[in-house]
């Protein structure tokens, strides 16, 4: 089982996030974590930073798998506020 990541590790890794350094794993914690944490995702507008992400990846043809389970995360984070 992937191990939980916190508001502070999601702080650090943010910043990798944007420039694409992170592992595939990590991405994943990161994208987990923002999508049930509200502090986070309005600190981080992650939308934009998913945004950028797949501007950035362009080039490198990011796996469908990858990019199939962020845009699964995303839109749980858009389920989330239809419900607010
Ligand atoms: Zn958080």
């Amino acid at each position: 089982m992937a191990e939980e990541i916190n508001c502070e590790e999601t702080k650090r890794q943010v910043h990798e996030y944007l420039h694409n350094e992170l592992s595939e794993q990590e991405i994943v914690d990161i994208t987990a974590h923002v999508a049930n944490c509200e502090s986070c995702e309005s600190d981080y507008n992650f939308e934009h930073a998913f945004n950028n992400v797949i501007k950035q990846s362009c080039d490198e043809a990011p796996p469908a798998e990858l990019a199939q389970r962020i845009i699964d995360r995303i839109r749980l984070i858009d389920s989330g506020r239809a419900d607010h």
